[in-house]
Order: structure tokens, then C-alpha cells, then sequence
């Protein structure tokens, strides 16, 4: 007997629905993306991973769809809290031109842009950042992390959305993060679409020229947050002399050196890093004298530097995540004030620091004490001259407070 098709596609839904216990409704009330192993009571038919599943309240009530992980902790994340949105090729479609027009909006002035930032965008687990040239036949490069099973799912859909919504045939997965491990996905990199990416190629930001190396740098080749901190330095960085710490490529010190920094000393233990560093102040035609690279540990050169008894105007402290999660936040804690009291202590008096944490296990009031702790016992007095964040393009949504996870704080030595 044949099925109405109503009862099959009922039938379908049926197959595949999260139940959660009772109670464990109330965060995706308040719309936060995420549903944790803990929360699910039940679940109906057998979703492969990355799936779309319909989650469910106890009673039954209708929550969201959400793309399933059968391995992570985080066992589903929300595509959609609206009943009548289906998930396919078209929401894609819709998600990924939403982004872009907001990007066309916001973002100037650079070659360098995050089009896709995960959840803050309504697509969880999946970046994108685009380099782009100056003039004609310059780059065009899409480069793509995908980081949780949904997205994982819908890769061939995605992909083709962003092709047709940004017209950048290029495009390269770099899906080699460490998170993918614990949604049960393999470290992935290559070519999704059109031409392989050179070994570095070139964008611009701020009027200042970068090589990125897209295949093997850091994230996606570029920190592209820190686009207005960057300018910040360029804006401040005239006639001082700067260090700057945990260097990678040298973005913040080519952002010195535009400003007419007289010296730049910068520090990093990637020699690989370090090198692009130093091609990019070739590329942008500036007086390599006026800077320095060192291959080094910035522990141990901040206080060696103080023994050599030198002294700076503009120091920036971009470390790596000391905290990867809640549980490494002591530890980091410590860190984050031992390179701060060190970087404080080297400054001139009227002297700036700029300090950074992108671990998002530290937030921007923790971060603050530990920087106040860190003034305090170096003995220094400080203020903070503003608050510092990532750009327009990494927004977050007051439902997902985890989604911020860059902070700095600019700071003066009085
Ligand atoms: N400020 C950079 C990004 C920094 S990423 C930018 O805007 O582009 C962090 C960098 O710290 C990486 O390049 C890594 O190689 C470096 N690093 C990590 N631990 C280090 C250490 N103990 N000493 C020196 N460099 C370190």
C-alpha cells in the first residue's frame, strides 16, 4: 500500500529528532546554538553525522533544526530556530549572501576579509576568510575551515554557494584544525575549487601589501581580527620605537613601519613565520634596517631585554591561546601576567602596550585583572586608553557569549 506523502515526509521527521530533558530547553529558548551530549534525552532514528535533526522540548514542542555530531560532546548545533526553514542547497544559499552583503557594508579598505564567522553568521563550525589582490588579475582565494560535522555534510553546497555568491573561483580547505578530531572528522586540506593557491600570495590592508602563505600558516594564513588593531599601530606608531611580541608574519610590525616607526624589533620562535615577515617589508619597500627579526622565545627575551637595559615606546603582545579550555585557565592566567609585567616593565614612562588574549576561556573582566595584577606587581602605573576587540567582521551574538574570543586592552605607562 502506497504512503500518502504527507505521512512519509512525518514519517522522515519522526526518523530523525533529538529529545531533550526536560528543562534543557531553556538555552535554545534564549537561541544559543548549541545542544551537549548532557542535554539529550532521546534520540529518534539513527541521523548520520552531520544529519539534520529536529530537536524537540520534553513535551514535545518544537526547538530548531540543528546539524547532528555523533561524537562530540557538542551533539548538535542549530542551523535554524524557525519551524517553516528547511535546511538545503537554498538556506545555504541565503546564509552565505546575508554574510557577504554585511561584509560589502562594513569591511573597507582592506584585501583581507572573514566572510563566514561560524555561529555569528547562522553557520556553526565554518569559517571563511578571502584574500584579495589590488589591481587586475590579482589573487582571489576563498579559504575555507570547516570544523563541525554539519557543515562538514554540506560542504559540496556551501562551496558552490560561496563561488556563486562572491564570484572567487579559488577556493581552499584548510580544515586541519585540532577541534576537528573531537567532532570525529579527519584533518583535511586542499583544493575544493578552481586554481591551487601560490606558495604565498599577496593581499593588502590599510594601504600595507602581506604575503600569506594560505597553505601552511597559521588559521588561514592571515590573523585577519586584528585588521583594526593593526591600524591602531599605524595610526600611533610614528617616530617610536616599537617591539613587537609573538610576531607571526609581522602584521602588526609592517603596520609600525607604515606609520614611520623608527625601529621595529619583532619576536617569534616560527622561523617560517619570521621570514614572510621579512619579504613583506621588501614587498612594501621599506627600510629594512629600521627592523628586526629575532627568532626567539618572547619569555625569556622580554627579560633579557630588560638586562640589557633597553627600553620601547609601542609594545604589542599578541601571544597564542595560552587556554584552550576552562581547565587551562590558572596556568594561562600566569602567563598572560608574566609577559605582561615583563613587556610593562620595558616601556618607557607616556609608553603604549597593546595586550591580547584570544583564549576564550579568559574574558574581557578576567582578562583586565590579570593586566591589572600584572601593573601592580611590576610596580608600574597604567591606563587603560581603550578596550580592544576584533574587527566588524568576527560579530557576536549576545546568545553566544562564547563566540568573543579576542580581547586587548591598549594601554598606557604614565
Ligand atoms: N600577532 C600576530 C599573530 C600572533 S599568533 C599577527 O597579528 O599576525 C602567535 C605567534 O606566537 C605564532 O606566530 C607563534 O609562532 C608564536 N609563539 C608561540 N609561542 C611563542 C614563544 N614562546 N615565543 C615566541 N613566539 C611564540
Amino acid at each position: 500500500m502506497r504512503r500518502p506523502f504527507a505521512s512519509v515526509l512525518s514519517l522522515v521527521a519522526r526518523m530523525n529528532t533529538l529529545i531533550l530533558k526536560p528543562g534543557k530547553e531553556k538555552s535554545l529558548l534564549r537561541r544559543h546554538p548549541w545542544i551537549y551530549t548532557t542535554a539529550v534525552a532521546k534520540i529518534e532514528g539513527k541521523p548520520a553525522s552531520g544529519a539534520t535533526v529536529v530537536v524537540r522540548a520534553a513535551d514535545g514542542r518544537f526547538l530548531a533544526r540543528a546539524a547532528f555530531s555523533p561524537v562530540s560532546a557538542i551533539r548538535a548545533r542549530v542551523w535554524t530556530f524557525d519551524e517553516q526553514e528547511p535546511v538545503d542547497h537554498a538556506f545555504f544559499k541565503r546564509r552565505v549572501t546575508t554574510a557577504l552583503e554585511y561584509r560589502r557594508q562594513m569591511i573597507h579598505n582592506t584585501g583581507a576579509t572573514r566572510l563566514l564567522f561560524g555561529e555569528a553568521d547562522g553557520l556553526p563550525g565554518l569559517i571563511v576568510d578571502r584574500y584579495q589582490g589590488e589591481g587586475a588579475g590579482a589573487t582571489d582565494q576563498l579559504v575555507c575551515q570547516f570544523m563541525a560535522a554539519g557543515v562538514e555534510a554540506w560542504k559540496d553546497a556551501i562551496v558552490g554557494a560561496l563561488v556563486g555568491a562572491t564570484g572567487c573561483p579559488n577556493v581552499f580547505e584548510r580544515s586541519d584544525a585540532a577541534v576537528r578530531e573531537r567532532e570525529g572528522l579527519p584533518s583535511l586540506t586542499g583544493v575544493l575549487a578552481g586554481e591551487a593557491p601560490p606558495e604565498t600570495l599577496v593581499t593588502h590592508e590599510s594601504g600595507v601589501k602581506y604575503y600569506v602563505d594560505v597553505r601552511r600558516g597559521h588559521k588561514t594564513g592571515f590573523y585577519v581580527d586584528q585588521r583594526d588593531n593593526r591600524l591602531l599601530v599605524q595610526q600611533q606608531a610614528a617616530g617610536r620605537d616599537v617591539l613587537n611580541c609573538f610576531c607571526y608574519t609581522g602584521g602588526f610590525s609592517l603596520a609600525a613601519l607604515a606609520g614611520g616607526a623608527a625601529s621595529v624589533m619583532s619576536i617569534d620562535s616560527s622561523g617560517d613565520a619570521l621570514a614572510i615577515g621579512a619579504r613583506n617589508v621588501e614587498l612594501n619597500g621599506f627600510d629594512p634596517a629600521r627592523a628586526e627579526w629575532r627568532d626567539a622565545d618572547v619569555f625569556k627575551t622580554l627579560r633579557a631585554l630588560r638586562e640589557e637595559g633597553r627600553s620601547f615606546d609601542m609594545i604589542v603582545l599578541d601571544p597564542p591561546k595560552f587556554a584552550p579550555s576552562a581547565h587551562h585557565v590558572d596556568r594561562a592566567a600566569r602567563a598572560y601576567k608574566d609577559i605582561n609585567m615583563a613587556g610593562l616593565k620595558l616601556l618607557r614612562p607616556g609608553g603604549q602596550l597593546l595586550t591580547y588574549s584570544c583564549s576564550g576561556a579568559i574574558d574581557a573582566d578576567l582578562f583586565q585583572k590579570i593586566i591589572a595584577g600584572a601593573a601592580s606587581d611590576a610596580g608600574v602605573e597604567a591606563r587603560i586608553l581603550r578596550r580592544l576587540s576584533a574587527g566588524l567582521d568576527h560579530p557576536m551574538l549576545t546568545s553566544f557569549p562564547e563566540g568573543e574570543y579576542l580581547k586587548g586592552l591598549w594601554l598606557q605607562r604614565t
